[in-house]
């Protein structure tokens, strides 16, 4: 049985109930479990390097009067967002970055001074648990990017890592004969005793793919490898606050036809069928 995991990413104090539901409603109403990647005290000054964005502008997921201001916004302060979510049947939040804002030409998590990286997760997983009654389990660095100092702090306090790919330059040494392993056994994860770190093919629903050309790609994936992490951004599928229909028809249609052919899970899920 192959398994796909829906992980969207970036939902934080300004994201509307409303959007989640226009993209992911298809998703809740047929029971199928989805993966919320959620920053627990969103800067207001986080900029994005995306070359398709303009690197150094503002997050596309912050509203446009707010951007730019180096405040931060907890997730505990949106009431209504906490309602809808925890409300939603088949779902797990997973712990994105801490406010998802770089300092000094790096980004979040690439800092190498412990300090600064205990005291995000800490705070972090403080308002994650405020927030949804218990302790994330599956951390996901913005921007995919870590330091060796912030991979051993992360090791530490989760049992799950999911990335876009393993850096082997960001990797303790101590873990390099697991990413050899996965490398000659191509595979897209790595298990070290309880901990595993998953890989993602890139996020493809998005509107600077071309639909049909990403399909493809997917498919290969599926084709290749027993787990697909399948990324979307849900702010991804709207262009000045209208809908990409054609995008989300693409989105629908696919995990729809996935659905019966493989089995969707959560992390804990996956964590589950992996190391039993
Ligand atoms: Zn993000």
């Amino acid at each position: 049985m192959k398994y796909i995991l829906i992980r969207d990413d970036d939902v934080n104090f300004f994201t509307r109930p409303a959007m989640l539901e226009q993209v992911y409603g298809f998703i809740f109403e047929n029971d199928i479990p989805i993966n919320f990647s959620v920053i627990p005290a969103v800067n207001s000054a986080a900029k994005t390097e995306s070359c398709h964005f303009g690197a150094g502008s503002p997050e596309p997921f912050l509203p446009r009067n707010i951007a730019g201001e180096d405040r931060q916004f907890p997730i505990t302060g949106n009431h209504d967002l906490l309602r809808f979510l925890n409300a939603i049947n088949r779902k797990e939040f997973l712990l994105h970055g801490f406010e998802h804002a770089g300092k000094g030409g790096k980004y979040e998590f690439e800092s190498e001074d412990r300090k600064v990286i205990e005291t995000k997760l800490t705070e972090g997983i403080n308002l994650f648990e405020e927030a949804f009654g218990e302790i994330p389990e599956t951390f996901v660095a913005p921007q995919d990017k870590y330091s060796r100092t912030a991979f051993a702090q992360i090791r530490n306090r989760f049992k799950t890592l999911s990335l876009g790919w393993v850096d082997s330059s960001r990797i303790p040494f101590t873990f390099y004969c697991r990413y050899l392993q996965m490398k000659l056994m191509h595979r897209n994860y790595i298990r070290d005793g309880n901990f595993l770190i998953t890989e993602h093919p890139g996020c493809m629903f998005s509107k600077f793919m071309n639909i049909n050309e990403m399909s493809k790609k997917l498919d290969e994936y599926i084709a290749a490898n027993r787990i697909t992490v399948i990324v979307t951004h849900h702010w991804e599928f709207f262009e000045k606050g209208a809908l990409n229909t054609d995008l989300l028809d693409a989105f629908r249609r696919r995990i729809t036809g996935l659905a019966g052919k493989c089995e969707f899970l959560t992390f804990s899920g996956l964590r589950k069928k992996l190391l039993n």
